[in-house]
Formats: structure tokens, sequence, C-alpha cells
């Protein structure tokens, strides 16, 4: 199954929107992990992302030993967000709760710790626009927008969830600036090693970094991984991505807005509200696309892209893109060093995630959005839900 075919039959609500993850029947939200087991030896983590932060968490109320290798100078990952640009959180990857605002309790895993991060759901009087040869039609979305389930973090963000609630537990076992580019399990222990020969020793191994960064080779095993796994590596299909913010004057787009290309097997691209519920007077409107739709965003950089969005919304909006500019904000996830691409695309086969959630030799075990255990993929959810599985395997 594909996460697209897993999405489509879970019941998705009519019209396209990003993601398309109406996924209320199928959810597996209240899944909080119940953690007993023997293991009493220590255990590092390459990568602090959600599912790197959501292992250590586990760890620690595990009260088992460990340690998080990290290559950039602070955590997040793929859910970073930026408060430079407007007055409340822009998140630069991860956007949208796209699963039962109970799955952040489960991620606390801490019945005595009230979470009090707030979520909206998108209403049946907002607007969604369609632009198709060179018309646009604005409709309000109505009653199917109860059955999407998808929502937006209101002053706050995956990042600043995960801030609050799971980094105050871990965030003095965080090693910054440390880039992995060997693990050797040959040996009783497992090593991993820097280029400049630091090298890090455990008796378990936790590996949460983007699939993209094995693809690329760019972490060497000794020995080799399975044969399986690194047929699954090699034919991965991942989506590059991109991220745009503008911000304007006047409030004159809906709150969705969707072309011919916003969905199909090669990728998607979808402008927005990207102040949707956040107490501000300011307008931003988001451009989200992954795969081949955000390749022309892509391919352009500086003053350039900034025109290129702007005449493309000039084009639908009379103008009204270029006289009411301010500024703009492009996260560019190919460009991400640590990241190099979006995610395993929703066209992917499950069997891929599957493959490589699967542990090596009672040492090496893998934790992220690409190696969950579901048909269900590419989301901070997943990632945090193939730690609590990793978990519960590591410490059997
Ligand atoms: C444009 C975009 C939009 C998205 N929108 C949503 C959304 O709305 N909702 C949602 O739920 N999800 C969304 N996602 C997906 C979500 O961001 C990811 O699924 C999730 O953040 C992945 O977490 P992770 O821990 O698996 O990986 P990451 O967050 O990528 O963490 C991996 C960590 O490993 C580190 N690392 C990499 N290489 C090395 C190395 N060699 N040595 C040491 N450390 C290393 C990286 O720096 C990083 O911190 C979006 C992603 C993108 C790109």
């Amino acid at each position: 199954m594909t996460r697209k075919e897993f999405i489509t039959t879970s019941g998705l609500f009519g019209i396209s929107l990003p993601f398309q993850s109406a996924l209320k029947a199928c959810s597996k939200d209240s899944d909080a992990p119940n953690l007993p087991g023997d293991f009493t030896g220590n255990v590092l983590i390459i990568g602090a992302g959600a599912a790197g932060m959501a292992t250590a968490y586990l760890l620690q109320q595990l009260d088992i030993e460990y340690q998080i290798l990290e290559a950039d100078s602070s955590y997040g990952g793929r859910f970073r967000r930026t408060n430079d640009f407007t007055d409340f959180p822009i998140p630069l990857g991860a956007e949208w709760l796209h699963v039962s605002e109970s799955e952040l309790p489960a991620i606390v895993n801490d019945s005595a710790v009230q979470v009090t991060t707030v979520t909206q759901r998108y209403a049946t009087t907002d607007t969604y626009g369609f632009y198709s040869n060179g018309t646009l039609t604005v409709e309000e979305a109505g009653a199917a927008i109860n059955d999407y389930i998808d929502q937006k973090f209101i002053g706050s963000s995956w990042f600043d969830f995960f801030d609050e609630y799971i980094v105050p537990s871990i965030r003095n076992k965080m090693r910054f600036n440390t880039h992995i580019v060997s693990v050797d399990y040959s040996g009783d222990k497992v090593i991993a090693s820097e280029a400049n020969g630091n090298q890090y020793e455990a008796d378990k191994i936790v590996l949460t970094v983007p699939l993209k960064i094995l693809q690329l080779g760019e972490i060497g095993f000794s020995p080799s991984l399975p044969n399986n796994k690194q047929r699954a590596i090699a034919n991965a299909n991942i989506w590059g991505g991109i991220k745009i913010f503008l911000k304007f004057t006047e409030k004159f787009y809906p709150t969705f807005l969707e072309f011919d290309d916003s969905e199909t097997n090669e990728g998607q691209r979808t402008y927005y509200d990207a102040a949707y519920g956040q107490n501000t007077t300011d307008n931003v409107l988001g451009l989200f696309a992954v795969g081949k739709q955000a390749e022309p965003y892509q391919n352009l950089s500086g003053d350039a892209r900034r025109d290129y969005v702007l005449k493309e919304l000039d084009s639908i909006f009379n103008g009204k893109a270029s006289e009411t500019f301010q500024d703009i904000l492009v996260q560019n996830w190919n460009e991400q060093p640590f990241a190099r691409a979006a995610y395993l695309a929703d066209v992917a086969s499950s069997s891929t995630s599957r493959i490589m959630a699967e542990s090596v030799d009672d040492k090496l075990y893998f934790a992220g959005d690409a190696y969950t255990r579901e048909d269900d993929w590419s989301a901070v959810h997943n990632a945090a839900r193939s730690a609590r599985d990793a978990v519960r395997e590591l410490i059997r």
C-alpha cells in the first residue's frame, strides 16, 4: 500500500487540502507506550529531530543511559520554526497536526502533565480557491471540512510543543555539531564516528537521520546493512520540498488555493493562509510544495524567485500581490545539509518504511518519519510513534 492509498481508503475530505490526511478513522492516537524491559546498557541516538528526541525522552523515563549526537547546531530537524518573520511562530517544515490532538499527550506519556498546546481545526466558512485555465473560483468549504482532521498550532508549533514538554528532560544529553559519518556494529559495542575521528560507543544505537541522508551514502556501515535495507534505501522515492512565506498589507487570498497540479503522483503544491487562527494583524500567505511541483520554485533564488511567486499570484489576484507585498521567507529543504529533501513520497510503497524500521543484529535500531511500521509516514506523529516502537523493541 502507498500512503496515498492509505489516506484514500481512510475516507478523506472531498476537496484537496495539503497532505489530505483526514485520518480520523485510522489514527492510533492513544497508543501511549507501556514500556517495561530488562535492558540496562547505554544507547546512542543519532539525530535530534522528532524521532531522536522522542526516543531520548522515553529512555529518560525508563532511566536508561543515552546520548544524542546531532550534526546541526541545535535540535528540531525538519520541524524547526522561526519567530523572526512575524509575531507568531512560522513552521519551516512540519506545520499541521495530522491526527487527533490526543497524539500530543501520547507523546508526553505522563498523565501528571497537562498539555496546554492549542490547535485549531478548519471551519465550514473557510474559503477554498481553485485556479484553473486562467479562472479563479472561490467557495466556502462547507460541511465537508468537518471530516478534515488537520489542525494548525495556535501561537505555537510542533517545535514549541517539543520545546516545552520534551526538551527540558533531555536537553543536557544532546551533543550538537556532531556529524556522524560511520557506524561500526561489528563488535560487542556499536561505534559511531565523526570525520575528525571522534568516536562514541554504546551497546545499542538508534538512527533517526532522514532517509535521504542514507540514500546519499553519507553514513557508512560496517558491516554493510542487510541487502533488503540497501535495496529499500536505493529505491526510495523521496520528494524534495520548499516552503515560502509572503507577508502582505492586505489579505486578498482564500484559506486555501489550489491548482490542477496540486495533488499528483509526482508531488503537491498549495498556497494557504499561514496566519490562520493566529492572534495577529499580519497577513501571511504560505506556499507548500513537494516533489516535482516544488522544482520551479527551487530552481530560482533570491529576487528572481520572489518575482516568480509574485507574478504567479498577480495573475490570479489581478496584481494584488505586488501591490501589497511586504516580505518573503524561504526554506528550501533540498539545501538543508542534514535533510537534503522533504520526505518519503506519499506514493512510495509502505514496504520501504516497514523494511527501514527493522532492527539489525539487536544493535541497530531505526526511528523516524521514514522508518514507521504503519501504512502512514512522513509526519511528526509517525516519527514519534516509530520512536515508541524502536524503544519497545530495544529494551525487550
Ligand atoms: C516542507 C515540509 C512540510 C512538512 N509538513 C508537515 C506537517 O504539516 N505535519 C507533519 O506532521 N509533518 C510534516 N512534515 C514532515 C515532518 O517534518 C517530519 O516527518 C519530521 O519532522 C521528521 O522527524 P525525524 O526525527 O524523523 O527527522 P528529522 O526531523 O529530519 O531529524 C533528523 C535529525 O538528524 C540530524 N542528522 C542528519 N544527518 C546526521 C548525521 N550524519 N549525524 C548526526 N545527525 C544527523 C538532522 O540534523 C536532524 O536533526 C513536513 C516536512 C517538510 C520538509
